[in-house]
């Protein structure tokens, strides 16, 4: 092993799985978390079955399994008529194909979930109220006895400070596209809306995807559809302004829809931002993850999938390898699987986007195409094992 001194900034999904990765191999972790507590922040999530394996490893699949709920399909549908245009059957699919389920749940009790076993686990330690903008912070020395740690992984999420001390690191820039969060009471929703699956209705422009929370027995919704550069801002409720934005960029769209979606009173709106091409470590003791590292858009769902891919692979790397070694091969491996998220990402986006003779043609395919054959395009992702030499 070559340290036992790892010091992560950011209490999210990727820097609470970090510290739970590392405890696995045996290595202390001091987690600092700017917030007084760890909020609330988003709505749901969907864990497929390359994230669930690393849970399961990680003994969380227990407590998981008495929130999330497991969805028949994922299925294509036309946000203007409503008709279904293709699924994949992921409940069915999951564990033998995949090799692990596949659920969808609240990022609260993920988060929750995480938090608990940090605060269960004698090699993780929390500190609330701690920000962090310096890998020379004298915070981040305290519990080394003044000294330096050995590894700081900076887990600080889109916005991150440590960003900048990593020579030739990634730059942010906004995707040109706006979520707008919202849950309903699932005694609310629309006949329309599956209470057993995940819905993605598709129309020009714009896209929305539906499923069921159970631990909230409510109906999570993301719309997702272009929009300006609001500078930045991450989970703010929306309002007037932006309000009339999804208004106005889901006109057009099947009336049931607009109704549905502007009935919500609270709506959180999401300006997504990417990170883009860079380095993710400096060679030595500085390393980023998550969203501090490859910020993408939510077009396959991945971003706190990948930051959990992540913690597993640095924390193998890292029990391994000498530092300089193990950082080289954690950018290594996780760069290339990055690269073919995006890929995947920007290839849906233009399917659930697609307008003119391309929407007919995306229609006409997906038409076609048998639900298993759906499945197995994905085997590539959700078959994934993550490194664990
Ligand atoms: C609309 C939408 C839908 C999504 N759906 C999915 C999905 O279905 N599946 C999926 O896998 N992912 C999904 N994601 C992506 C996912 O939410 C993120 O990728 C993931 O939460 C990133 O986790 P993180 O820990 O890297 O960053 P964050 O969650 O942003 O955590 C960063 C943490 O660092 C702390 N911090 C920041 N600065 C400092 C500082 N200076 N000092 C100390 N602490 C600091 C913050 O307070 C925060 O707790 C979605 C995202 C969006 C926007």
């Amino acid at each position: 092993m070559s340290t036992n001194n790892v010091a992560i900034v950011g209490g999210g999904i990727a820097g609470l799985a970090t510290a739970l990765c590392f405890a696995r191999k045996g290595i202390t972790t001091h987690i600092f978390e700017r917030s007084a507590e760890l909020q609330e922040v988003g709505a749901g999530l969907q864990l497929t079955p390359n994230v669930t394996c690393i849970l399961r490893d990680l003994g969380l699949l227990p407590a998981l399994q008495q929130r999330w709920f497991e969805p028949e399909v994922v299925s294509l549908a036309s946000g203007i008529s409503l008709k279904q245009l293709g699924t994949v059957p992921v409940r069915l699919h999951s564990e033998k194909e995949w090799g692990a389920p596949y659920g969808v749940l609240h990022r609260a009790s993920l988060q929750q979930i995480l938090v608990n076993a940090v605060v269960e686990n004698p090699l993780c330690s929390l500190y609330l109220c701690q920000s962090v903008e310096s890998p020379d912070a004298q915070a981040l020395r305290t519990p080394f006895a003044g000294n330096r740690p050995d590894l700081v992984v900076a887990a600080d999420g889109v916005w991150s400070r440590l960003r900048n001390f990593v020579p030739s690191g990634p730059d942010i820039s906004f995707s040109g596209n706006i979520a707008w969060r919202m849950t309903i009471p699932q005694q609310d929703a629309p006949a329309f809306i599956s209470r057993d699956s995940v819905t993605a209705f598709l129309a020009p422009s714009a896209h929305l995807v539906t499923y069921p929370l159970r631990e909230t027995n409510s109906i999570n919704i993301v719309a997702i559809g272009g929009g300006i550069n609001p500078g930045e801002a991450w989970a703010t409720p929306a309002g007037a302004t932006q309000k009339a934005l999804l208004e106005q960029t889901f006109r057009g769209w099947n009336p049931a829809i607009r109704t549905m979606l502007l009935s919500v009173p609270d709506v959180t709106f999401w300006p997504l931002f990417e990170a883009g091409a860079g380095r993710w470590h400096n060679g030595n003791d500085l390393v980023l993850i998550g969203d501090a590292a490859h910020a993408m858009m939510p077009f396959s769902a991945q971003g706190a999938g990948m930051a959990i891919e992540d913690a597993w692979e640095l924390a193998n790397a890292v029990s391994q390898k000498p530092m300089a070694d193990a950082l080289a091969q954690f950018e290594a491996s996780r760069q290339k699987r990055i690269k073919m998220v995006h890929r995947r990402g920007a290839l849906n986006k233009f399917a659930y986007h697609a307008s003119g003779p391309f929407r007919l043609g995306r229609d006409l395919l997906l038409s076609l195409r048998a639900p298993s054959s759906f499945a197995h395009d994905l085997d590539w992702l959700y078959g994934y094992r993550a490194v664990n030499a």
